[in-house]
């Protein structure tokens, strides 16, 4: 696996001893500049495609965990589910209503297309996605809307739209994955219209229970999740890929969720 700097501050490195989150031959780094937390030698988008695709991964860990933690896994699905119920059904419309103007909406890291479909109709959905299979499915379910999914690693597929293109974009649990988080944002800046907003979800690196739990923190995924944002290291990409921070309360980053939720505008 090839080794990669700091994607915050672009430090090697390479001579920094392991973060004791690292686990098989993944290496998390803790960047002794920055404290950016970062996993250092990810799969190559190529392995991804196929590989290490998310769909593949993620339903391994769920059941790795289910078997080291079986009571605990049965509590945090009924407790993730009620969660969801409650919140996170109603988070990313309300986050759209009030920050996308009407126009090309983009998601990153689309899947099947399950966020754009149900986008209100002032929008035109658009979706990259880096799993064949899943880009295929999307693109079926987008057909009716008149938008498209792009089969693509997030930044080649967002480099090839043209300036000032959509006036929202999605990125909904996709950074972490994102092996080039500050160019991708650094394109997100330019294919968004002025005003144009970009809702960005993550895991909390800095949150209660990843504090709490340690190595057993739901947010490690390996080697899916490749960035591990705090709040201060989120707000400091977002501000050095040119874009403004236009909403990011304490609700939207609070200790007690695993996850933060940040709007970043792009400045007029
Ligand atoms: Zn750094």
């Amino acid at each position: 696996m090839p080794r990669r700097p700091c994607p915050a501050c672009d430090r090697d490195n390479a001579d920094e001893p392991p973060s004791r989150y690292s686990r098989d031959d993944w290496q998390i780094k803790d960047c002794p500049d920055c404290d950016f937390v970062y996993l250092e030698n990810p799969p190559a988008y190529e392995a991804l495609k196929v590989e290490f695709a998310w769909e593949k991964t993620s339903e391994k860990e769920r059941v790795e965990r289910k078997a080291a933690e079986p009571a605990k896994q049965v509590v945090s699905d009924a407790a993730k589910t009620a969660r969801k119920r409650l919140l996170k059904r109603d988070k990313l419309p309300k986050l759209i209503a009030r920050h996308f103007q009407p126009g090309r909406v983009l998601d990153i890291g689309c899947a099947t297309g399950g966020i754009l479909k149900r986008l209100p109709p002032e929008f035109t959905p658009f979706g990259i996605e880096i799993s064949k299979k899943l880009a295929k499915k999307g693109n079926k379910n987008l057909a009716a809307r008149g938008g498209e999914v792009v089969h693509a690693d997030a930044l080649s597929g967002a480099s090839a739209f043209p300036d000032a293109h959509f006036t929202g974009i999605i990125m909904s649990a996709f950074l972490e994955h994102e092996v080039n988080p500050k160019p991708l944002l650094e394109q997100c800046r330019r294919i968004l219209t002025t005003g144009g907003a970009a809702i960005i979800k993550v895991p909390n690196y800095d949150s209660l229970l990843r504090h709490f739990r340690g190595a057993r923190w739901c947010g490690f995924r390996y080697p899916d999740h490749v960035n591990y944002f705090t709040p201060s290291t989120l707000a400091k990409m977002v501000l050095d890929a040119g874009l403004e921070i236009a909403r990011f309360g304490l609700p939207d980053r609070f200790p007690l969720s695993d996850n933060m939720w940040l709007v970043a505008g792009v400045p007029q």
